[in-house]
């Protein structure tokens, strides 16, 4: 039990870990973003914060009905992890150059991994093929590599030009396995054609399948390919952000990732302005966010 005074009211008005070289970003800041870059992010967040409590939980084993703190990480509510920040640094990156370039963001992950960037108070939840493949300097591409690590990031690169194989090469900073780019390229389709105002089933194209999938075959873990078809579950068998967030979460096991690739999807089909209001009023280092979209 941490000893510090943390709670989601002090998480909401505590300045967070920014990045550095640029003071001016703050809380108030309000960006003329891409449009649905803010629907999405923050749908991604709000999930990320909902299923952080709850990470490695056995399905059934909890209920997740809204936004509360402390639990697998004891983190205060409202607080995101490793995917939300992963996700940021390649939002930072393209708002800074205007590209998308590998290098750079391969630089600004290892900021994250080695400073805190990008983060609200710093690091608490990280993926082992990520850690080796910031601290190596190569993408991982062995077989057992196929971890959600880069699906859980790549959302941000639907509101980018970005190429199939642009997509392909972000997902390689760390997963370099064929199967994880390849389901990168394929989300990144899913949310283009959202943002193009498909349903989510036209949007899910040949995935919109798995909307028969009976729930107790869906698998909530940490396998790329897991992440990518339990968050399309949800977003195919729900009808509202919130719906489709906690379905997402209370799949259990690798909540906050499941979450946050729902969420994401969820915040694109169904706006900002539906995810409720009280999870955002505890949502941390959202100066973090502000600072970071393009
Ligand atoms: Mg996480």
């Amino acid at each position: 039990m941490r000893v510090t005074a943390r709670g989601a009211d002090i998480c909401a008005k505590t300045e967070s870990t920014l990045v550095a070289g640029d003071p001016g970003r703050g809380v108030e800041a309000t960006s003329a973003a891409t449009p649905g870059l803010r629907d999405c992010i923050y749908g991604q967040a709000v999930g990320d914060a909902l299923g952080v409590p709850y990470e490695f939980r056995a399905r059934g084993s909890f209920a997740c009905t809204g936004m509360t703190g402390h639990g697998t990480h004891d983190q205060p509510a409202g607080t995101w992890s490793d995917d939300t920040s992963m996700a940021l640094a390649i939002c930072d990156s393209y708002r800074e150059l205007g590209r998308i370039d590998t290098d750079d963001i391969r630089m600004r992950f290892r900021r994250w991994y080695e400073e805190g960037a990008y983060t609200v108070d710093g690091l608490f939840d990280v993926g082992g093929t990520c850690a080796r493949a910031i601290r190596e300097g190569r993408g991982m591409a062995g077989g057992r590599d196929n971890g959600n690590g880069s699906l859980m990031r790549t959302l941000p690169l639907a509101f980018t030009p970005a190429t199939d194989d642009e997509v392909r090469a972000v997902s390689a900073v760390t997963h370099a396995h064929p199967l994880s780019c390849g389901l990168c390229v394929e989300l990144v389709h899913v949310a283009r054609r959202l943002m193009a105002s498909a349903s989510p089933t036209e949007a899910a194209g040949e995935y919109a399948r798995l909307r028969e999938r009976p729930r107790h075959e869906v698998r909530s873990g940490g396998f790329v390919r897991d992440t990518f078809e339990a968050a399309l579950w949800c977003l195919l068998t729900t009808s509202s952000y919130e719906e489709c967030v906690l379905a997402a979460v209370n799949l259990g096991d690798d909540t906050d990732t499941t979450a946050a690739v729902a969420g994401g999807l969820a915040g694109i089909a169904y706006g900002e302005a539906t995810i409720p209001v009280g999870w955002l009023a505890v949502l941390c280092g959202r100066d973090v966010i502000e600072g970071c979209l393009f």
